[in-house]
């Protein structure tokens, strides 16, 4: 079994799940390990509010969980910050400050606009709002570099009109390389997100070919997580990684420990 390196509970604004319950439900999957990566996003826009993260309550709630269940599985305290480029000195802050294991960047909000929300297709083809969101990637490695892998980093296409139907990596292989060049030239690494499975895209985000591209560019560290915000999505999809790391090239998975990368084989 896998490694779940991606996951949310109460602590993030769009989980109600109880952390407990999260590990729960990893032991009774037979997980060796979890890491849980709440949400802090800075100028959320609207409501900025909506993913500000209780650090010192998350890490008091952590400690003793992880304490509680240390003899049934491994708990690693990790984050998912929402990258923007102005923000990056209040996200060097936090993560200076905290113990974190793990630190997952992401785009979630481009120039303004969560792609969740349809505002963030106005006025552009889907096209041109998807390759925003690769160049936007680039922006935000130019600003901040102080985390662990990128997220889900073809994330937007969750939320485009047509979702997947009319992308692929071919089609935007320019930019998506650069941004793979940027992360693997700066000793970062990306994740596999099964979320996408869940989405219904039929694909993990990034998809297989980015994997397979981002292995041929000399990529090594890749780590694996569901996303889930509910127990009974942890691990969601994983009995489909093995295979797609394998053909991607991949002999290891990666898991982060005190900000440390470890290779387990596949
Ligand atoms: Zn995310
Ligand atoms: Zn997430």
């Amino acid at each position: 079994m896998l490694w779940d390196s991606h996951m949310h509970s109460f602590f993030s604004g769009d989980s109600d799940s109880p952390m407990e319950n999260m590990i729960l439900e990893a032991i009774n999957k037979k997980l060796p390990g979890i890491c849980f990566t709440e949400h802090l996003d800075y100028d959320y826009p609207d409501s900025p509010d909506m993913f500000l993260l209780d650090l010192n309550k998350y890490k008091n709630e952590f400690y003793l969980l992880k304490e509680k269940y240390i003899s049934k599985i491994q708990i690693n305290f990790g984050i998912e910050i929402g990258l923007q480029p102005h923000i990056s000195d209040k996200n060097n802050n936090v993560i200076k400050n905290y113990p974190f294991d793990f630190v997952i960047g992401s785009s979630h909000v481009v120039h303004g606009f969560d792609p969740y929300y349809s505002t963030f297709f106005t006025g552009k083809s889907e096209d041109e709002a998807y390759r925003e969101y690769f160049e936007s990637i680039l922006e935000n490695l130019d600003a901040f570099t102080n985390f662990d892998v990128y997220g889900h980093i073809d994330y937007v296409v969750r939320y485009g009109p047509n979702k997947n139907r009319f992308y692929n990596y071919q089609k935007f292989s320019d930019i998506i390389d650069e941004d793979l060049r940027k992360i693997i030239s700066l000793g970062k690494g990306i994740e596999i997100n099964t979320g996408g499975f869940k989405y219904g895209l039929g694909h993990p985000n990034p998809t297989e070919d980015i994997i397979k591209r981002y292995k041929e560019l000399g990529g090594e560290i890749i780590t694996l997580g569901s996303d889930a915000h509910k127990p009974e999505h942890i691990a969601y999809d994983f009995n489909k990684l093995s295979s797609i790391l394998v053909n991607a090239g991949f002999k290891y998975y990666t898991v982060f420990h005190n900000r440390k990368p470890h290779f387990i084989k596949l």
